[in-house]
């Protein structure tokens, strides 16, 4: 089974989607997603200049082989763009191969390991009464797991949290958090530490007073702490139990994970913007996190997760993927398949893709008892409306930058 030809859809359905259409000579299709918010057309190009010609006529079944040529053959190795496009690839490979076997995918990747992948969703506010009632919804909706983000006293608009985001671009109608802005220069928000370290507790007592011990709460530092920083918010927060404290300090700085950890036994998880195996290689082997946040989307694909979470499994370090409408359908679909899969499965994150979107990729997963369970239709699930997609064309949108109140630019 060979592959003929291969297709890269960018679609716009309320957000930029890069979606990598593989077809076989026998007539097999198998989709995969390659979507890097803010800079979708880079990986749209890589697959159309440099890895489509590359495809034609190989082995469809040879998924390692395939993902060894595109990873050791470009010598550029790594990077979001080049395993963005990887993960297209491999994720649509592992659809035609379980299409091929009649199987959905999961039971190619060892069979299911529990009922269904719980996921956490997206609670915000910007003050206590506009997150209260967000995370009463939530609760309504069935989730169990729920990430809590507020704004920051004399800060007008700050991440994760959806209201605030809508305001300052003008737009009163509620709706999903959704950081990436259809326009031509990114938004810029201003950030003050100090005001949000001091903030931020006093937000986690109230939402234990109010919904108890019972539901699981997440945080989202993103990135912005200094080692000592970020110390002092995993201690002060220790009381409210987290079920993880993420991205409490730039990515890069491996090393700082390790002054956190010796100051807190909050849950840390990290990775997000993490790409390959290799990211990983100190922190789960000394031990400095809890959860690995790579999405398939954005780390090479199917293949190259399991390689990451199959290392963490050795260290007890459970998976916990970055799962916003920034993953496409498809990827989602991959994650559950995945997720359902390994052993060492954490948490999904888990944002509901707009109607649009739902249109033109099909349903791929139920929800329900707080988890998701994939499709059971052979492969991916996956129903990709084409001529639906047609109809959204790319629009140029960016996420946003950050600076602090002096001006000075900080990591957003
Ligand atoms: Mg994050």
């Amino acid at each position: 089974m060979l592959i003929e030809r291969a297709d890269v859809i960018v679609t716009s359905p309320g957000r930029n989607f890069v979606t990598l259409k593989i077809t076989t000579d026998d007539g097999v299709v198998g989709y995969g997603d390659g979507t890097l918010n803010g800079r979708e057309l880079s990986v749209a190009s890589y697959l159309t200049d440099h890895v489509v010609p590359l495809l034609i006529g190989r082995d469809a079944h040879a998924i390692e082989d395939t993902w060894q040529y595109l990873y050791r053959g470009a010598y550029w190795r790594r990077g979001p763009v080049t395993m963005a496009a990887i993960a297209a690839v491999d994720t649509a490979l592992w659809d035609i191969k379980a299409k091929v076997a009649g199987l959905p995918l999961y039971q190619l990747l060892g069979g299911a390991s529990r009922d269904r992948c719980l996921v956490y969703g997206h609670a915000s506010g910007k003050d206590i009464p506009e997150l209260f009632d967000s995370v009463r919804q939530h609760i309504e909706e069935g989730f169990r797991a729920i990430r809590i983000q507020t704004g920051v006293p004399g800060l007008d608009s700050v991440y994760g949290v959806a209201s605030s985001a809508a305001a300052a671009i003008g737009d009163d109608t509620r709706y999903d958090y959704e950081p990436a802005r259809r326009s031509a220069l990114p938004a810029e928000e201003s950030w003050d530490t100090r005001a949000y370290l001091r903030h931020v507790p006093s937000v986690f007592e109230a939402v234990r007073g109010e919904f108890g011990e019972d539901i699981a709460l997440l945080h989202d530092a993103h990135h912005r702490l200094t080692p000592i920083q970020a110390a002092k918010l995993g201690k002060s927060l220790e009381p409210y139990d987290l079920f993880w404290l993420e991205d409490v300090t730039p990515a890069e700085n491996q090393e700082a994970l390790r002054w956190v950890r010796h100051h807190t036994t909050t849950p840390l998880a990290i990775g997000e913007v993490f790409n390959s195996v290799w990211d990983y290689q100190h922190l789960i082997r000394e031990q400095l996190i809890d959860y690995v946040r790579s999405p398939i989307t954005h780390a090479g694909g199917i293949s190259s997760v399991r390689r990451i979470m199959d290392y963490a499994a050795m260290y007890q370090v459970k998976s916990g993927m970055h799962g916003p409408t920034d993953v496409s359908p498809v990827g989602l679909a991959a994650a559950v398949h995945l997720g359902l899969a390994l052993h060492n499965f954490g948490i999904q994150e888990y944002m509901v893709h707009s109607e649009q979107t739902r249109e033109v990729f099909g349903p791929t997963h139920e929800f329900a008892h707080g988890g998701l369970r994939p499709s059971e239709k052979p492969g991916l699930g996956i129903h990709f409306d084409e001529d639906l997609a047609a109809k959204y064309p790319y629009e140029r949108a960016y996420l946003p930058v950050n600076r602090l109140q002096d001006g000075t630019v900080h990591d957003w």
